[in-house]
């Protein structure tokens, strides 16, 4: 079963303000939860614990990283009646449940409601976070192109309209992700870009050196790219579920 950590209380950098995270600790993945080809998933907790995100106080984007960790975020203590409040008086508080109350009724407003951390998913979030590039760690510019080019497919997987992000902008989105992967590494995600771009031999040639536990997809990945197919597919779901703990999929975030 997926789990969540307790929520931790943050320190908005920019206007100060509280807000809450929770990060995954455990996955799960439903079998009968879309996954494609582009790396996305959608189980209903991909996107919980993510590195950046809007402060839910002043909507600016910030990473985590420069955000202080204050605590674990209090929880409100449930309401004591009259009565239990003098049973606890009398009997010296031995289960601290009003200390726990003077705790609480001592804490902030800004605290007490702090909300939660806003996800980033949508193609526009993406253009704002990657505004602030010069500021940004190469990791961190991978993971929001990488993210944005997942956004730029969105339409795709709901057969909605049009494109949220022009045709060019999201091809030269890919180019620079590729060029920002190491060359000995995230190969099937190399193949999946180059094909998506048609670049159809590059990916072909680089299908041998996907490692043997992604022979699966590998083998996806040639049939598509023989047949010059440069559409974003669903990965056929496999025939049992199965779990990982968040360590062994730390890229989901
Ligand atoms: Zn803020």
């Amino acid at each position: 079963m997926t789990q969540l950590s307790g929520p931790t209380l943050h320190r908005c950098p920019a206007c100060n303000g509280y807000f809450t995270r929770s990060i995954l600790t455990f996955l799960h993945f439903y079998d009968d939860v879309p996954s494609w080809s582009d790396g996305k998933n959608e189980q209903w907790w991909a996107g919980i614990g993510s590195p950046v995100g809007r402060c839910p106080t002043c909507s600016k984007i910030l990473w985590i990283d420069d955000a202080d960790a204050l605590m674990p975020a209090p929880e409100k203590p449930a309401a004591l009646s009259a009565l239990a409040q003098l049973w606890h008086l009398l009997t010296g508080d031995r289960s601290g449940k009003l200390k726990g109350e003077r705790e609480w009724s001592s804490l902030p407003r800004e605290i007490k409601e702090a909300a939660r951390f806003i996800r980033l998913s949508t193609v526009q979030d993406y253009i704002d976070a990657l505004a602030h590039i010069a500021s940004m760690l190469p990791d961190q510019e991978e993971y929001l192109r990488r993210k944005l080019w997942w956004a730029s497919n969105d339409h795709h997987r709901r057969r909605s309209d049009g494109p949220e992000l022009e045709v060019k902008a999201a091809r030269a989105n890919m180019e620079r992700l590729l060029a920002l992967l190491p060359s000995d590494a995230w190969t099937l995600e190399r193949v999946e870009l180059y094909r998506q771009l048609g670049r159809f031999q590059e990916a072909l040639s680089l299908i041998p050196s996907i490692p043997p536990d992604q022979w699966r997809k590998a083998y996806l990945q040639q049939q598509w790219a023989e047949a010059g197919d440069s559409s974003v597919r669903v990965i056929p779901p496999r025939s049992a579920t199965h779990t990982q703990t968040s360590q062994q999929r730390a890229r989901a975030w």
